[in-house]
């Protein structure tokens, strides 16, 4: 048996596709397009990559794209007033602020200063609160997890009723999507459980999964054996295991990839699976958040489309 590759690279595509059809949609009717600015402080060569690619796939959208670099030495006061000064502005829909930030400034002060309206990386905590209450009328999810129930949903994968097992316990990862798993709705009504460094026998948990989501970023972490004949396999991690004669990283999964082929029913390869759904979602975030704002709804109040 070899299982089915579900690929993150093409239902990127696919995603971003209908955004573009949405995004004309929205200059027709109301003459704006979304807005999204993202905020880089410093030089971190592997922000200043992710950033590179979320201004470039905004502005392949048509999207108003302001990207704000800032030096390393901005202090957190210039820093809050910058975002006051986008959570004001109309024609802004979307405000991220690339993490990790220097140690100067306290990322926490900063999250919470941003609009929960504009939180377009859902790591506000009231677009937390409203993902953990759940039901159409939510606030934006948070993108790695929205973009795995994606790939989850996309790949036809049952979850209604499914055992889902998540390995990992991070805020932005294994949190968010036990918790998305485990609600009412689309892509969800599963019976969660969530493993951990400190889970005693995490093969014999990971043996019962239909779906298994994979956050611990321990390359090989998960063996064939732990896998459930036809299951699906989400794995999320991203871990730097050599680098290339050419000087590019090589980057493997969680999962022990080829042997998890033979048993699993779908899988998503690493690189090329969770990463672009993330970025994908991000930009299904902004264009929402216009919509809301054109529409004069509040997140709380706006049923997603
Ligand atoms: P994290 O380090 O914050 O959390 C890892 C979690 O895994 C912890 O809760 C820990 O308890 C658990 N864990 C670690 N080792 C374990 C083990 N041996 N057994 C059981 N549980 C174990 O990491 P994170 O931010 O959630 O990221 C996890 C992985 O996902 C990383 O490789 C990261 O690079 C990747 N990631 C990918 C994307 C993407 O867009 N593709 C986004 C975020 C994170």
């Amino acid at each position: 048996m070899s299982a089915e590759i579900i690929s993150g690279t093409e239902m990127r595509a696919a995603i971003l596709e209908e955004l573009a059809s949405e995004v004309e949609a929205m200059k027709a009717k109301y003459g704006k397009v979304p807005g999204l600015v993202t905020i880089l402080v410093g030089e971190n060569p592997a922000s200043v990559s992710y950033v590179t690619l979320k201004v470039k796939t905004a502005l392949k959208l048509g999207f108003h794209e302001i990207q704000d670099n800032q030096p390393e030495s901005i202090t957190e006061e210039a820093l809050l007033d910058l975002i006051e000064q986008y959570n004001q502005d109309p024609n802004i829909h979307g405000i991220l602020v690339q993490l990790p930030l220097p140690k100067h400034i306290s990322e926490e002060k900063i999250i919470y200063a941003i609009d929960p309206d504009k939180d377009v990386d859902g790591f506000h905590p009231v677009n937390l609160g409203r993902m953990v209450i759940g039901g159409e009328d939510g606030g934006f999810l948070p993108c790695t997890p929205a973009g795995i129930q994606e790939m989850i949903v996309r790949s036809g994968t049952e979850t209604s009723g499914a055992e889902v097992v998540v390995v990992g316990r991070s805020n932005i990862v294994g949190k968010p999507i036990a918790i998305m798993m485990g609600q009412k709705g689309r892509g969800a009504n599963s019976t969660v459980t969530m493993v951990h460094t400190r889970t005693r026998d995490l093969a014999e948990h990971c043996r019962r999964a239909d779906i298994l989501i994979v956050a611990a970023g321990v390359p090989g972490l998960v063996k064939p054996d732990w896998i459930k004949p036809g299951a699906t396999v989400i794995d999320v991690g991203v871990n730097r295991v050599g680098t290339s004669s050419t000087g590019k990283a090589i980057l493997s999964g969680d999962v022990d990839f080829a042997e998890a082929c033979k048993v699993a029913g779908k899988i998503t390869p690493v690189p090329g699976g969770v990463g672009p759904m993330t970025i994908a979602l991000l930009m299904k975030n902004t264009v929402r958040s216009a919509w809301m704002a054109l529409e004069n709804k509040s997140s709380a109040a706006y049923v997603c489309r």
